[in-house]
């Protein structure tokens, strides 16, 4: 990719921007591979794009390259502001860079237009929160995520029932939108390069009336199930049934499941079936 910008090695060295440890800094400085993660956010002419956590920019650059209408940055590292304002001198009205952090943002407040993306290389650390917090998004404010995690991340976002890597945060995802493993990296692509691999998961939200939409009841049913996940549901949800005003046996049947099968046994369908007599047997408040 051609862009109007100084290499990244450069931009580094001369705002010495030394990648932290504490912020989960490792950075992408190959822009074709950026390029390549960009691209899989598809036209992006009408969009907004959103990325949280540019560092020193290397695919900002390249939404940018990819032509999306307008990007807005969230960066909590100060240090990169001078180089991401530099980017967006050569973009004139099309960055906005916001010194904030990613896991309070109101995405909505900073974004406009119908067709919002989310494009990150997300911090190890703060990764699943966020997608937690963008899988709960009511209504669901974004058409596309093109994120990357560390590949045993990815793994258990995408896996199917029956797979080890199943569990709650692939029936979370899934309950929320389609998954993907789009591109697999390895760790040498980064500057530092981090202990493990990493992958790009391309998440796109299931259409309306198909989406589950109690993800808080989700995750209680299948904390419970997943936290014992050697134990047949009887026992591994007497947790989650604490909560509520049923019994055990009576929360496993009205879901239509079978109390002595395992949790890993068990599909996204008849986890949210789950989470659905979990919601109904909970006592109403006063
Ligand atoms: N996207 C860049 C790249 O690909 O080269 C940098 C990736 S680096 C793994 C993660 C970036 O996220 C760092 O710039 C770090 O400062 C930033 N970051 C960490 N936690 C954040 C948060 N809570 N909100 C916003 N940015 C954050």
């Amino acid at each position: 990719m051609t862009d109007p910008l100084p290499p990244l090695r450069d931009v580094i060295a001369r705002h010495d921007l030394a990648a932290k440890k504490s912020f989960g800094q490792h950075f992408l400085l190959d822009l074709n591979l950026t390029a390549k993660i960009a691209s899989f956010a598809g036209d992006m002419s009408d969009s907004h794009a959103i990325e949280i956590g540019p560092g020193p920019g290397g695919l900002t650059r390249a939404i940018l390259g990819a032509g999306a209408r307008h990007l807005t940055l969230v960066e909590k590292d100060a240090r990169f502001l001078p180089a991401l304002e530099e980017i967006s001198a050569a973009y004139p009205g099309r960055l906005t860079v916001l010194e904030a952090d990613g896991l309070t943002i109101d995405e909505t407040a900073v974004m406009s237009g119908e067709d919002r993306v989310i494009l990150s290389n997300l911090p190890y650390n703060v990764g699943t929160i966020l997608l937690i917090k963008w899988l709960q998004a009511q209504p669901i404010w974004w058409r596309r995520a093109v994120l990357m995690f560390q590949r045993e991340v990815a793994d258990r976002i995408v896996a199917p029932v029956g797979d080890k890597a199943y569990g709650r945060l692939a029936i979370l995802t899934q309950s929320v939108c389609s998954a993907q493993i789009v591109m697999k990296i390895p760790a040498q692509a980064f500057t530092p390069p981090p202990k493990v691999e990493s992958a790009v998961v391309m998440l796109d939200p299931l259409p309306d009336g198909q989406r589950f939409t109690d993800l808080q009841a989700l995750g209680t049913v299948t904390a419970s199930a997943f936290g014992q996940r050697r134990k047949t549901l009887r026992r591994s949800l007497a947790q989650a049934a604490s909560q509520t005003t049923a019994s055990t046996e009576d929360l496993i049947m009205a879901a239509g499941l079978e109390p002595g099968a395992r949790a890993e046994t068990i599909d996204i369908a008849g986890f949210q079936a789950l989470a659905t007599a979990w919601r109904s047997a909970r006592p109403t408040r006063t």
